[in-house]
């Protein structure tokens, strides 16, 4: 992949993990600022969009087929990332609230759950808006 990234096509798994942290944020940053994506959060856009594609590259089931049946239900590539993302970013919320045991117990398969139930038309309409207007300052609203 060199020195492109696109979110709407997947980057090789192994050149994607071979790169450093930041040169993945880079690289979507990059790819973001040349789709006009813009807004204040776009660092954490940035971040949000390489777990999500470490995630697939790594082989994690349920971001994997996540993607591919999100854009099976008709979102480009980028739409089913910001999917994923969204419910990666809720369970980091729990995360960093501090977790009871028993939510740790069960952390996994609570995320791996919500992963898997995540279907385009459940997501408010046919069309996953950019996630970052809606992660501006109101965290975690406009969950189901
Ligand atoms: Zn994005």
């Amino acid at each position: 992949m060199s020195t492109l990234y696109d979110a709407d096509v997947a980057p090789d798994p192994r050149e994607w993990l071979a790169l450093p942290e930041l040169e993945r944020l880079r690289l979507v940053q990059n790819y973001h600022v040349a789709a006009k994506v813009r807004g204040g959060g776009m660092k954490f856009h940035a971040v949000s969009h390489a777990i999500v594609e470490t995630q697939i590259a790594q082989g994690y089931g349920p971001s994997k087929r996540a993607i591919a049946r999100l854009q099976s239900e008709g979102l480009s590539r980028h739409e089913a990332l910001h999917a994923i993302a969204a419910v990666n970013f809720q369970f980091a919320g729990e995360l960093l609230q501090g977790q009871t045991e028993e939510q740790r117990a069960s952390f996994q398969s609570r995320k791996n759950q919500a992963t898997d139930a995540l279907h385009a038309t459940r997501l408010g309409g046919d069309k996953v808006r950019d996630t970052q207007t809606e992660r501006e300052g109101t965290d975690n609203h406009e969950r189901e």
